[in-house]
C-alpha cells in the first residue's frame, strides 16, 4: 500500500471577509419535506406525518422509494379541496388520522406533524394540534411539529426544523453534570459508529448524538454541553441548543481528511486530550484515507467545478475539493451563508473564490455557461437541462443521502465527483 505524504495545508488568507454576491430571484430547490427521507431512517421509532397535498405525498413517495419489507415511517394526511375551501374541520380530521395511525402502529414513540405549503396556506395551527395530541397520547407518544414547506426554504432546512422542534423536549442537564460532547446532525449509523470509536479511543468519555436513534434516548442539554455540528445546515438547531446553555465548538465540518481531522481535533482540545494521544488515535484511519484519496486526485486535479446553491454543503465541499483534490472553484453558491457557523470553512477557502448566496437562477445559469466548468453541482431540476447542454453534473441531493463524513468516507466522497467525469469521458470517446 502506498501512503501519501500528509496534506500540506496552504496558509490561507481565505475567504473570511470575501465579498459575496447576494441574489434574490427564482430558485430551484427541493422543499424541506425531503429531509424526511433520511430522518425517518435515523430515528427508528419516529413517524413523520406530512399534513399536505397529493403533490407532497408524491414527492415523498417518489424520493423515498417504496419500502417492500417494512411499513414506511412516513405518510401524508391529504388536505383536499373541502379543507382548502374551509368546508371541513381539518383539526377534527387530523385527530382522527393520528388516532388511527397510533392504534395501528404501537411502536411509534415520536410523531412529527410536518407542515407543508397547503397547511400553511389554510393556516392550520400544527403547533396547537401537536400539543393537543401530545396531551392525549402521553406518555407513550410525544407529538411534535415543524414545517417542511417549500415557501422560501431549501431541502436541508427540513432537518434543521425537525431537530430544532426536538430541542425543547430535551431533558435539562444538571449544573453539576460533567462536560459532555453532543454531536449534532443526522449521520449514517456507520459514520456515527466510527466517530464513537475514535472518541472512545482518545478517552473522551461519554459522547451523545442528536438526533438519537431512538426517541426515548434524548440527550440532556445544559451549560456543560459542548456541541459539535456535523452538518452545516443546522443554524436554528444550534441556536436553540445555545439558548439552552450549550456551547458550540468552532470547527470546520468533517468532510475530507483535513476537515475530519480538524473537526475531531476541535473537540479533543476542548476536552483536554493530549495532542500525542489524538495523533496516535487518528493515524491509521487518516493514513488509509490519504492513500485512498490519492487515486481520486489524479482524476480531479485541475478540473473546474461550479456549485449552484442547494444543500448548504457547498462551502465545506468546495474547501475539500480545492484543498485536498486540487480542483478549481469557478463559483460556490449557497442558499444561505451563516457566517458564524461557516467561519472556519470560509477561512480555508482559497482566496478570491467567487461566493454567491441565494439565487437568481437565470443569471446564475448565464455565469455557469460562461465559466464552462468541467462539473456542475446542482439540484435535480437543473441537472438534466445542463446535461443536454453538454455539461457534466452531480446531483446535490446525492451528497446528503450518501455517508460522506469521516476518514473512511473521504475517498467515497471524492468518488462521487470522479464518476460523472469518467462517465462523460466514456460517452465522448
Ligand atoms: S411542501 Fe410545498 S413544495 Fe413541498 S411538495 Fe408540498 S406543495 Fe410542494
Amino acid at each position: 500500500m502506498t501512503v501519501m505524504a500528509p496534506i500540506r495545508i496552504a496558509p490561507a488568507a481565505g475567504c473570511s471577509d470575501a465579498p459575496v454576491l447576494r441574489e434574490r430571484g427564482q430558485h430551484e430547490v427541493f422543499c424541506g419535506l425531503t429531509g424526511i427521507i433520511w430522518l425517518h431512517r435515523k430515528i427508528q421509532d419516529a413517524f413523520f406525518l406530512v399534513v399536505g397535498s397529493r403533490t407532497c405525498a408524491h414527492l415523498i413517495q417518489s424520493a423515498a422509494g417504496v419500502m417492500i419489507f417494512a411499513e414506511p415511517r412516513f405518510a401524508t394526511a391529504i388536505i383536499d379541496e373541502r379543507d382548502l375551501a374551509g368546508l371541513a374541520d381539518a383539526n377534527t380530521e387530523l385527530d382522527r388520522v393520528v388516532a388511527q395511525l397510533l392504534q395501528r402502529r404501537p411502536e411509534i414513540k415520536l410523531l412529527f406533524l410536518v407542515g407543508s405549503c397547503p397547511s400553511e396556506v389554510i393556516k392550520l395551527d400544527l403547533a396547537r394540534a401537536a400539543s393537543r395530541l401530545s396531551a392525549e397520547f402521553a406518555p407513550s407518544v410525544r407529538v411534535l411539529n415543524y414545517s417542511g414547506s417549500g415557501i422560501e426554504t431549501t431541502f436541508t432546512q427540513g432537518e434543521d426544523a425537525c431537530l430544532a422542534s426536538m430541542v425543547p423536549a430535551l431533558p435539562q442537564a444538571t449544573a453539576k453534570a460533567p462536560m459532555e460532547l453532543l454531536v449534532v446532525g443526522a449521520l449514517a449509523d456507520v459514520v456515527e459508529d466510527q466517530f464513537t470509536r475514535l472518541f472512545q479511543q482518545m478517552g473522551m468519555g461519554s459522547v451523545k448524538f442528536f438526533p438519537p436513534r431512538r426517541a426515548n434516548d434524548l440527550p440532556a442539554v445544559g451549560a456543560n454541553t459542548r456541541i459539535l455540528l456535523a452538518q452545516p445546515f443546522l443554524a436554528d438547531t444550534a441556536k436553540a441548543l445555545q439558548d439552552r446553555g450549550a456551547v458550540r465548538i468552532p470547527a470546520p465540518f468533517p468532510l475530507g481528511v483535513e476537515g475530519t481531522q480538524a473537526w475531531l481535533q476541535a473537540a479533543a482540545r476542548v476536552f483536554g486530550i493530549a495532542e500525542a494521544t489524538f495523533d496516535a488515535t487518528i493515524a491509521p484511519a487518516k493514513q488509509r484515507a490519504l492513500a485512498a484519496l490519492a487515486r481520486s486526485r489524479l482524476a480531479l486535479e485541475g478540473k473546474r467545478i461550479f456549485f449552484f446553491p442547494d444543500s448548504q454543503l457547498e462551502i465545506p465541499l468546495a474547501r475539500f475539493l480545492s484543498r485536498e483534490l486540487g480542483m478549481t472553484l469557478t463559483e460556490v453558491g449557497t442558499p444561505f451563508l451563516h457566517r458564524q457557523n461557516m467561519a472556519e470553512e470560509l477561512a480555508m477557502l482559497p482566496e478570491g473564490t467567487m461566493l454567491s448566496e441565494g439565487q437568481h437562477v437565470e443569471n446564475q445559469l448565464d455565469r455557469c455557461r460562461a465559466a464552462k466548468p468541467d462539473i456542475v453541482v446542482c439540484g435535480l431540476g437543473l441537472a438534466n437541462p445542463l446535461e443536454v447542454e453538454g455539461m457534466t453534473t452531480k446531483w446535490a441531493i446525492e451528497l446528503v443521502f450518501t455517508p460522506i463524513q469521516g476518514f473512511d468516507q473521504a475517498a467515497d466522497l471524492a468518488e462521487l465527483f470522479t464518476r460523472p467525469l469518467v462517465r462523460r469521458m466514456r460517452l465522448a470517446a
